[in-house]
């Protein structure tokens, strides 16, 4: 199953990708992970990225959609894959399209998870995030078992940069503005699914899950 996700920043696009590939057995493609693992190696993607991460702009298209067409001609995609945060400009969305069809496959789902800017705030600013593997929770939505403290694997959390108070309205704002033109994308080849996002962790999931389900027969 080939599916893209989503939401703005905050909206749980990846605490329910995690969830939708335990159950589904794909790889989850995140290309802000994606440049943050780069940065934290020092490799060249990362060198590229980390100026326009800093400012809170979009790294350019064409080194985005370089890391997505290598990850998405790996093995493990073959059956199907997430993408979380990616495409997220009308460019990317067409050079997806291009490069499945190239290779015979299309997007099957885009997930649309919506949430009201006030609850957005609220999540972004308590969310705290494993160093380890990347889970993330909220001091009140969601707490660990243990505060600062993993509950998969022990390791410690940390806050983004880019979530704490100061810069979250601005980056919710500048994010609206970009992705609109990709929903009005979507949403005119008739192909977007919302979901109400602002409910519990585990409903919103169920209404996701069903409408995967909804085309497996
Ligand atoms: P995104 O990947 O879309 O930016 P996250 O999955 O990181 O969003 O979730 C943002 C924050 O909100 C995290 O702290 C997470 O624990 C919390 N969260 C996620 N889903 C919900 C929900 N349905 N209700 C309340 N809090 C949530
Ligand atoms: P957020 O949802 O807060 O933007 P992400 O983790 O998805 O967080 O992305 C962090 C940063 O990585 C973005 O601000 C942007 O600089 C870069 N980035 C991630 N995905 C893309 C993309 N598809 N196109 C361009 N830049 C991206």
């Amino acid at each position: 199953m080939n599916i893209v996700l989503m939401g703005l920043p905050g909206a749980g696009k990846g605490t329910q990708a995690d969830k939708i590939v335990e159950k589904y057995d794909i790889p989850h493609i995140s290309t802000g992970d994606m440049f943050r693992a780069a940065i934290k190696d020092g490799t060249e993607l990362g060198l590229k990225a980390k100026s326009f991460m800093d400012q809170g702009a979009l790294v350019p298209d064409e080194v985005t959609i370089g890391i997505v067409r290598e990850r998405l001609s790996k093995a493990d995609c073959e059956d199907g894959f997430l993408l979380d945060g990616f495409p997220r400009t009308v460019p990317q969305a067409e050079a997806l399209e291009s490069l499945l069809a190239d290779i015979g496959k299309r997007i099957e789902h885009v997930v649309n998870i919506k949430v009201d800017q006030d609850e957005l705030i609220a999540r972004l600013t308590g969310r705290w995030i494993c160093k380890v593997c990347g889970t993330a929770y909220h001091t009140v939505f969601n707490p660990p078992q243990v505060a600062g403290v993993c509950d998969k694997d022990g390791g410690e959390l940390y806050q983004r940069e880019d979530d704490k108070p100061d810069t979250v309205k601005n980056r919710l704002e500048v994010n609206m503005e970009q992705t609109q033109p990709l929903l009005d994308f979507y949403g005119s080849k008739g192909v977007l699914e919302n979901i109400n996002g602002q409910q519990d962790i585990q409903k919103v999931f169920a209404d996701i899950d069903a409408l995967l389900k909804g085309d497996r027969g």
